[in-house]
């Protein structure tokens, strides 16, 4: 097909941490790419846009490093050196009582396993996707401001409009565009999944003793409890970033409560291991569900990252597993493009589909699992977990096989998150 009749070889519907990540995978294989977004890059780097930090592994790292945002990234990124998981005190435990049951991985033993990377980073989104943009506005793409309202597939392209009444004619379009994706819904595919009654609370944190690198996940009757170490900046010297997960009732007392019941009923739910714990800046709720999109393509249409899957971010995997889409669908696209292929056609797309539909699916299952697992107090749930973690906390095949499927270093990888361009 004549690529040339076309704007664009691909619109990308969401400059989000992975729209923009694959429009420069893209525009460095030689497409030439164009990025809507609803928001200005500026308000997407603010503070406030989602207050949110992401725990990045290792491989999708590698990604950014590999497409040359690793070194502006680093300068931001907090290395996990050590997980320690525990679960909170049994009912009826004496204040002060050991947390019970543990699942512990330290650096040495991720060092063996990651060829002397950390498990993973953890970065502010804002700062994400100021790096990502600053390098998208360099690098060839075509980036645009507005709303994306329609898409219409046609025999050699699909025509895209946005609600300004804009058109642009590319080959393929990729929907970036979340969880409400509109690129998904004018594709015609649908999702399942459900609500989990539950909100994530987050929050940035000043410590008053050094995190040293280590992630804590505290598992509570509401659910988990997560405290992520951060870079120090002008705000405070020891930073951390919060994930609470509750019921949602509570959630919504947790953001009305005055700074100071907060930081003190927090101090009580954790404990005082990293000292007592200060709030600095917002707290955000998001509602949490599973949701997956019954297919990862359409006429035409490709969907990556939190449009074709949301998870529970109980194992911080949402946005890794959204990078690993936008590996497999640059690999897939610029390779065909390279021999010359149509590369909206469903042959092509349908390999991308079939590359990730079992990861993002599975991965889905298995968060779904935890979730319900560890949301619970019920003695038998509670036993069975405190067994299943003392288990694979003795068995160090079992933990070595956690580490890599954490560190998204495990199956078929795309050349990106082996740190290679395609
Ligand atoms: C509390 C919480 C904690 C989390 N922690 C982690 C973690 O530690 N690790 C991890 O891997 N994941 C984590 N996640 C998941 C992660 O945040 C998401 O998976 C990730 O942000 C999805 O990125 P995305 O680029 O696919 O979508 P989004 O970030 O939703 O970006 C979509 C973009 O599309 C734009 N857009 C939407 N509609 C349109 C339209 N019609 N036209 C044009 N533009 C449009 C939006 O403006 C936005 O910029 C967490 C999630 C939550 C809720």
């Amino acid at each position: 097909m004549d690529r040339a009749a076309n704007d664009f070889d691909v619109v990308i519907a969401g400059g989000g941490m992975a729209g923009a990540t694959l429009a420069l995978a893209l525009v460095q294989g030689g497409l030439k790419v164009a990025v809507v977004d609803a928001s200005a890059p500026e308000i997407l780097a603010t503070p406030a846009f989602d207050g949110r930090t992401s725990a990045v592994a290792f491989a999708n790292f590698r990604q950014w490093r590999a497409l040359g945002v690793g070194e502006t990234l680093s300068a931001r990124a907090q290395p996990i050196t050590d997980i320690l998981i525990t679960d909170g005190p049994a009912p009826g435990a004496s204040r002060g009582a050991p947390f019970p049951a543990f699942l512990h991985f330290d650096v040495e033993e991720v060092a063996a396993q990651t060829g002397g990377e950390p498990l993973g980073w953890v970065l502010e989104n804002r700062h994400i996707r100021a790096a990502l943009n600053a390098a998208v506005a360099q690098s060839g793409v075509t980036p645009l401001i507005g709303v994306l309202d329609a898409v219409s597939p046609e025999p050699a392209g699909v025509i895209v409009t946005l609600k300004d009444g804009r058109t642009l004619r590319a080959t393929v379009v990729v929907g970036a565009d979340g969880r409400a994706s509109r690129v998904r819904s004018a594709a015609g595919i649908g999702v399942q999944g459900w609500a989990y009654g539950q909100a994530g609370v987050v929050a940035t944190l000043a410590l008053e003793r050094p995190h040293g690198g280590v992630a804590h996940q505290h598992f509570l009757p509401g659910g988990p409890l997560a405290i992520l170490p951060l870079v120090g900046d002008a705000s405070a010297e020891h930073r951390a970033s919060l994930v609470w997960t509750e019921h949602s009732d509570r959630a919504k007392a947790l953001i009305d409560a005055s700074p100071q019941a907060f930081e003190a009923h927090l101090g009580r739910r954790f404990g005082e291991m990293l000292g007592r714990p200060r709030l600095i800046g917002p707290r955000l709720a998001y509602p949490l569900r599973l949701q997956v999109a019954d297919r990862m393509t359409g006429a035409r249409t490709a969907l990556i990252g939190d449009a074709a899957h949301v998870i529970h971010p109980i194992a911080g995997q949402g946005l890794n597993l959204g990078l690993k889409d936008v590996g497999a669908l640059a690999q897939v696209l610029i390779d065909a493009a390279r021999i010359g292929e149509d590369i909206g056609s469903e042959i092509v797309l349908d390999r991308y589909a079939r590359w990730r539909r079992f990861d993002g699916a599975g991965l889905a299952m298995a968060t779904d699992l935890l979730t319900r697992l560890f949301s619970n107090d019920a003695p038998p749930l509670r036993l069975a977990r405190d067994l299943g973690l003392a288990g694979v906390n003795r068995m160090p095949a079992l933990r070595r096989l956690f580490m890599q499927e954490a560190g998204a270093g495990l199956g078929d990888l795309p050349q990106l998150l082996l740190g290679e361009r395609p």
